[in-house]
């Protein structure tokens, strides 16, 4: 069974989800940390440690552009958490083009490497806007890009899932790896914050 064919699901999960939110008996952030609990071992600090070496390393961070599960492997990270393989592909951050992921479907993600997906990536709105207007949904985000930066938007499937490679902070020389990797958020790597 793929992600997609789950999206009947992820559909009433959403449901469920939004009437506990009206009734005010949950929200969205506290979903989010119940599910964090859950989810032991699946954290942004895994993709973090990816990005981090990326920005230390310059031939790791074209291995891990041309071949991520290659990359993974050499941190000891996987994305072989299921039944059914997923292919992971990094899209690198520069000057010119800023990287932004969604699922227009569901909430495909790289659940090991990002730990769970925050609500609002599965939220309509961001679903049907970012495609449409990633300039503005971004600005949303407080992440504004001048006119000359393009914005490309990855849609992950059940098969694809994407990971952003942020670029590397200013002023930042001095910093060992691990203090790189501190820096790193989950927002970062999906493309709706600079790092
Ligand atoms: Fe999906």
């Amino acid at each position: 069974m793929t992600d997609h064919a789950d999206a009947g699901i992820a559909q009433r999960v959403r449901a469920l989800e939004t009437a506990l939110e009206g009734r005010g008996i949950v929200d969205g952030a506290e979903l989010d940390e119940i599910l964090d609990r859950l989810l032991t071992g699946a954290t942004p600090r895994n993709g973090a440690r990816l990005i981090a070496r990326a920005w230390v390393d310059a031939a790791f961070r074209d291995r891990a552009l041309a071949d991520a599960h290659g990359a993974l492997s050499e941190l000891g990270l996987s994305m072989d958490h299921g039944p059914q393989p997923q292919l992971l592909r990094v899209v690198e951050n520069t000057s010119a083009v800023h990287n932004v992921v969604v699922c227009t479907l569901c909430s495909c993600y790289p659940l090991s490497l990002l730990g769970p997906s925050p609500s609002w990536y599965k939220s309509a709105a961001y679903r049907a806007r970012v495609v449409r207007w990633p300039r503005e949904v971004l600005a949303e985000f407080g992440l504004r890009l001048g006119d000359d930066v393009e914005i490309r938007v990855w849609d992950a499937s059940a098969e694809t899932r994407y990971l952003v490679l942020p670029r590397r902070p200013e002023g930042t020389p001095r910093c060992t790896e691990d203090e790189l990797a501190a820096l790193v958020t989950r927002a970062g790597m999906i493309g709706t914050a600079a790092v």
